[in-house]
């Protein structure tokens, strides 16, 4: 316990001053949530530090941990460095020159009075330890008490937690000695890691089937996924609140007003959609190690593009022509460090003429991605009033944290109705073209004191599962490939899911291969002449 909390004091200042930033305390609440931080890592430390306290082991493991720790704080400290696998790398891998220039007096000071000091002190401690059978009740014990302590401290913070160490991460780059232990077993884990197995194909018989005989004019397709945005809080599913003027103004837009995710955090839905597994037998390793639907559409000869506004594809764009809209921060929408999604439509016109084949394009949006709603729209897209403008909860009532979260679906109404009205324009130039928007997860606002999303799926509530999901069709393009618009909103009031998006698109696009399952393409008998 001792060692613990001296690692947990002294040597992770660096921490401690980055938490203060990120809470940024001004109420009782929240420095107790600073206290509740400090007694949940302490008790986690001596719950850690406590697996090696057995003879002959604690000692010599201390003194590693507590030099390691030791040189770490002086890194941070004074370089603001990140304890990484890289850094691991370039220790193992460095030469002797660069070496002796990080040898300061400063860092001699550190490993003295935060390594040695601490470590002679430890060694001259004499340690009594109990018979195997006694010194395994009180550890058992010891472990008991210390995640009850979590737990108990830890509950009336939830929030607090799941905003702060959810949203900054890398908060936990700079604490020692997880970031240290950490960082050593990605590098070993990078460095053993074998090569990966060879992607799997899937449709390698992918071609385009008969609407597309004899056509000579280029088509766009487009799928946009949204972030975050639930169905419960679209107009046009009948939230009292207007926050979808525009889209509800657009003759001919098809509602899925009962679509369902396939998980409830990014990391999960995205690469699921896009893959022919199904909820039921997606797995994330599963999944990257064969195609998806975008590497079939780009095999029938469609010029496929993926256009980034968030925290990547995950996986899912691999193989296709990314551009990744933060790292090339478009002027206008960066400005003020946020990732404004209007831009997504920035010259999209002359990628649309730059076209040589039918395309199909899909966009990433950042959408409403929490806690910082307020961050999400421009200010004049601020509706609902007041809104909250903090990214941390406990500062903000429900009511202001729903009406920053309703302001970024209007925002994301607008940018869509943009987005529909840019290809209308197309379509009266001759280009057919289609959108088909749906989001990868929903949200919690706050209804069982929830917050966010990221729930395991069997027990996350309905909000975080039930998502938007909308079609469009310009004229011409229901024309080209016979599609009856009428049919199709018709089963769209049917229950849906992210599963239906891979065979809806083969299907949509009239591609052929044997990985296509009529039974879960929505477009099904949908077609008026060619079936
Ligand atoms: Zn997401």
């Amino acid at each position: 316990m001792l060692v613990a909390g001296f690692v947990l004091v002294c040597l992770n200042t660096h921490f401690w001053r980055l938490l203060y930033q990120v809470v940024a305390p001004q109420g009782s609440f929240e420095w107790l949530f600073i206290a509740s931080v400090l007694v949940v890592i302490l008790a986690l430390f001596n719950l850690l530090f406590g697996a090696f306290a057995v003879p002959y082991v604690f000692k010599p493991v201390m003194t590693v941990l507590l030099f390691v720790s030791a040189a770490a704080s002086y890194f941070m400290d004074e370089y603001g460095t990140v304890i990484d696998a890289g850094l691991v790398r370039n220790i193992v891998e460095t030469n002797a020159s660069e070496v002796r220039d990080l040898l300061t007096l400063k860092l001699a000071a550190y490993l003295f009075f935060a390594g040695a000091l601490p470590v002679y002190f430890l060694w001259r401690t004499r340690l009594d330890y109990r018979t195997i059978g006694r010194e395994l009740l009180t550890k058992t014990a010891g472990a008991v008490l210390s995640l009850a302590v979590v737990g108990f401290v830890a509950l009336p913070f939830t929030n607090n937690f799941m905003s702060v160490f959810r949203e900054q991460r890398q908060l936990l780059y700079f604490l020692s000695p997880i970031n240290s232990l950490n960082a050593v077993y990605r590098y070993v884990e990078k460095k053993s890691a074998r090569p990966p197995p060879s992607l799997i194909s899937l449709g390698e018989d992918a071609r385009k089937g008969s609407a597309w005989l004899g056509r000579k004019d280029r088509s766009l397709t487009m799928i946009v996924v949204g972030e975050t945005a639930r169905a419960a809080n679209f107009s046009l599913n009948g939230y009292p609140r207007l926050t979808n003027p525009r889209l509800a103004a657009i003759a001919g837009l098809i509602n899925f007003p009962r679509a369902y995710s396939c998980g409830t955090d990014t990391a999960y839905s995205l690469p699921c959609m896009f893959s022919n597994l199904g909820r039921s037998r997606f797995d994330v390793n599963r999944a990257a190690k064969q195609e998806n639907l975008l590497d079939i559409v780009q095999r029938a000869g469609f010029a496929v593009r993926w256009r980034e506004n968030q925290s990547g594809c995950k996986g899912v764009c691999l193989r296709v022509p990314t551009e990744v809209l933060v790292e090339t921060k478009p002027r206008g929408f960066y400005e003020i460090g946020d990732a404004l999604d209007e831009a997504l439509l920035r010259d999209l016109p002359d990628r649309i003429r730059a076209l040589d084949r039918d395309g199909l394009f899909v966009l990433h949006m950042m959408g409403s991605h929490g806690p910082a709603y307020y961050k999400r729209y421009p200010l004049r897209f601020e509706q609902f009033k007041p809104a909250c403008r903090e990214s941390q909860f406990s500062r903000c009532s429900k009511d202001e944290i729903v009406n920053s979260y309703d302001n970024t679906i209007v925002y994301t109404d607008h940018v869509l109705a943009e987005l529909i009205a840019l290809l209308q324009a197309e379509d009266r130039q001759g280009m057919p073209t289609a959108l088909i928007y749906l989001s990868d997860h929903g949200e919690s606002l706050g209804e069982g004191n929830l917050y966010l999303h990221g729930m395991p799926y069997a027990i996350a509530p309905e909000v975080q599962k039930h998502i938007p999901m909308l079609l469009w069709l310009s004229p011409r393009y229901q024309q080209a490939f016979a599609v009856d618009t009428a049919c199709v909103a018709g089963k769209g009031q049917q229950p849906v899911s992210q599963d239906n998006l891979f065979h809806s698109v083969l299907g949509l696009l009239d591609i052929e291969t044997q990985v296509y399952d009529a039974k879960l393409d929505i477009f099904a008998g949908c077609r008026r002449s060619s079936d």
